[in-house]
């Protein structure tokens, strides 16, 4: 059966359509297959296990049907949902992943990770995030009131779009040296990612080894799935 990988769904309440369609995905094609893999950004806004917001339980629901269906589900931080915790994993039944992760992958070693940390060129990003990403502030933000913490989130969208629509398409690609850098530090044939929206496969030479990185699609505008199966990997698309 295969493994399933997708990524950068950015659920939100008004784009109720990718909600419907991630939660067909989880009823039908999920059910059939050996494990199901979400590398981040699954939500576009997630403050707290705390504060979840109403529209995110039906896709919560869908997502904990399947694992009790047997299948197991496992979860990673993006750049948008980074606070989802052991709360949100128990209500789904999955497993958060640490990113990055090292998975055996019909035997290949398979490196997953979101893949905001490849963007190295982008340097103020970088910077947002080692902010975000540090234990202390996320104790102090999650100690906030739920109104405090939405204005947060407002006001990190905001920023997001403002810089994101000022900065050069390459910016914010992975950078290449920060790629070969990971294939050197894990002993892995390949590496799955998402975070760029530039869905491919891309079979590369790197230390005259062939390894394969491979891009998740996102699904602003329909479903995106890499299927793995038998050593095979390949992207598909689906609409309603
Ligand atoms: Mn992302």
């Amino acid at each position: 059966m295969p493994t399933l990988f997708i990524s950068d769904l950015h659920l939100a309440a008004e784009r109720a359509q990718i909600s419907a369609l991630f939660i067909r995905f989880l009823e039908t094609q999920a059910r059939q297959a050996d494990a199901v893999y979400i590398l981040g950004d699954l939500f576009e806004v997630w403050f707290g296990d705390d504060m979840i917001p109403p529209d995110y339980q039906p896709a919560i629901a869908a997502m904990k049907a399947l694992t009790d269906s047997g299948v197991p589900l496992y979860l990673m931080h993006g750049n948008r949902d980074f606070f989802m915790g052991e709360h949100l994993m128990q209500l789904c039944g999955a497993t958060l992943l640490d990113d990055p992760t090292v998975i055996d992958l019909d035997g290949v070693p398979t490196l997953l990770m979101h893949g905001d940390t490849l963007c190295t060129d982008d340097l103020e990003y970088m910077k947002f995030r080692a902010m975000v990403r540090n234990p202390q502030w996320q104790q102090d933000v999650l100690s906030k009131s739920p109104e405090e913490r939405l204005a947060l989130a407002k006001k990190f969208r905001d920023l997001s779009k403002a810089e994101t629509s000022n900065k050069a398409e390459d910016i914010m690609d992975v950078n290449q040296a920060e790629v070969e850098r990971m294939f050197a530090a894990y002993p892995v044939q390949r590496l799955i990612h998402g975070h760029t929206h530039r869905p491919a496969i891309h079979d590369l030479n790197i230390k005259d080894q062939n390894v394969q990185r491979i891009v998740l699609g996102d699904w602003c505008a329909q479903g995106s799935v890499l299927i793995c199966e038998d050593g095979q990997c390949r992207l598909e698309t689906f609409t309603m």
